[in-house]
């Protein structure tokens, strides 16, 4: 049975690994020249069920020596002392078993994992989908039994099956910014950032990383009337958002004009009633991303990837049955996932000084707390804090080779 997945980031190379390993022939087609390399992109979390995929994949040592090694946080605000957050004790609260890593280190590892087995098309895109017939770009038209859309939250994938993206997203109230810069502050294991009244801005770096990310999140009362691929108009509203915010964000302003690598985008959640139409599928960001930065979907994508590469091979490539238990098993995450998404960007940034102080305090009462209270306390939280590492994943590894 041949299977093509569009999008070689997260939820394309998991899905490509276990679809392989299940015996299906597996092609992976992604936009970008090549794969993505070592300290691309942002940080992004794996909470204990992705980790657990991630272990029978066997590179979750490899993941676990690209940690970020994030380890302290320092809030600024306008005025008073900065706050010092202890993330080691947050995440040990949040998750038994959590990596943050950069998004590009991980993809390297997945892609690493499973170049030599599955057939990688680097530079080209689907222009459309009949039925199984699928025209590219730059390929010859090839026939295929399954297509998955693992193309992010603009995917292509969707917007070919299911139609336009703004039928199916909204907006949670902000934008976010991420781009490189030097590390000139040369910071290890520390992220700093400043917050007042709807706007937050910070730098961090990893470990093994050469630069830093600056991060910017704006909370705005009515969306931008703007194109996502707009870049100049993308770095102007920044500049008008931030220009007089003090401490180093005029510095990291300054090397926006020149970053080589610069990410803008609104923070939305997309829902779908269903990620499934005839042969295609969707998985990862591009069916169910609660909103970046917000909902923890990265996680989610290993999930998902698992989960619909375990039923095609439970329901012996039957895509139809295998689709509508893939949509029952993960449909629960998704939701809960929606719904923890749509709190965390209403505190993310702070709507005025009241909620600048609660953040602040908040992060005093954590550091007070002993560990093991706060532990426990989060360990009540199944919905929210400690939504990920509550999911149940079924073991689908008695699969293994099974069409062999
Ligand atoms: C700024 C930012 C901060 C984030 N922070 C966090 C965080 O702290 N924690 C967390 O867990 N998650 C975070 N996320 C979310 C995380 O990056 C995603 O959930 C994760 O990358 C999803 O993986 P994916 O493979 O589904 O999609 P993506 O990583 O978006 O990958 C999609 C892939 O499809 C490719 N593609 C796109 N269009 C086409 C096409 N037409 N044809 C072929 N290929 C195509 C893209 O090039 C890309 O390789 C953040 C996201 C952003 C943007």
């Amino acid at each position: 049975m041949r299977i093509l997945i569009s999008g070689a980031s997260i939820a394309g190379p998991v899905l490509a690994y276990w679809l392989d390993r299940y015996g299906f022939d597996v092609t992976v087609v992604e936009r970008t020249p090549a794969p993505r390399k070592t300290g691309g992109g942002h940080a992004v979390d794996l909470f204990r069920p992705a980790m657990q995929i991630v272990e029978q994949m066997g590179v979750a040592d490899q993941i676990r020596a690209k940690a970020t090694g994030t380890e302290a946080l320092v809030l600024r605000r306008p005025t008073g002392k900065p706050v010092t957050l202890d993330l080691r004790k947050l995440f040990t609260a949040v998750s038994d078993n959590h990596v943050e890593i950069m998004r590009d280190d991980l993809s390297e590892l997945l892609y690493n994992a499973t170049c030599s087995d599955v057939d990688y098309i680097f530079a080209d895109s689907i222009t459309a989908i009949d039925d199984g017939e699928v025209t590219f770009e730059r390929s010859r038209a090839q026939r295929f039994d399954v297509i998955v859309g693992a193309d992010g939250l603009h995917s292509n994938v969707r917007a070919l099956t299911f139609g336009p993206e703004s039928e199916f997203t909204t907006w949670l109230g902000a934008y976010l910014a991420i781009f490189s810069v030097p590390n000139y502050r040369e910071l290890d294991g520390v992220m700093e950032m400043i917050v007042d009244s709807g706007r937050m801005a910070g730098i961090y770096s990893a470990a093994h990383m050469d630069d830093a990310r600056a991060g910017f999140f704006l909370r705005l009362p009515q969306p931008l009337d703007y194109h996502h691929r707009d870049i100049e108009r993308q770095k102007q509203l920044l500049h008008n958002h931030f220009h007089d915010m003090k401490w180093e964000v005029p510095r990291l302003l300054a090397e926006l004009d020149h970053t080589p690598s610069f990410y803008f985008d609104s923070i939305m959640q997309l829902r779908l009633d269903t990620w499934s139409r005839g042969r295609v599928t969707l998985v990862g960001d591009a069916a169910y991303c609660p909103g970046p930065a917000v909902g923890g979907s990265t996680s989610m994508a290993v999930v998902g990837s698992y989960i619909l590469a375990g039923e095609l091979a439970a329901h012996a490539g039957d895509h139809a049955a295998a689709f509508a238990t893939y949509e029952r098993e993960i449909g629960e995450y998704v939701r809960r996932s929606r719904g923890f998404a749509v709190t965390a960007a209403k505190s993310l940034i702070p709507r005025g000084r009241l909620e600048v102080w609660a953040m602040v305090n908040a992060i005093r009462l954590i550091n007070v707390l002993p560990a093991p209270v706060s532990r426990a306390a989060a360990k009540l939280n199944t919905k929210g804090v400690r939504l990920h590492d509550s999911i149940a994943v079924r073991d689908y590894t008695g699969f293994d080779r099974m069409r062999e």
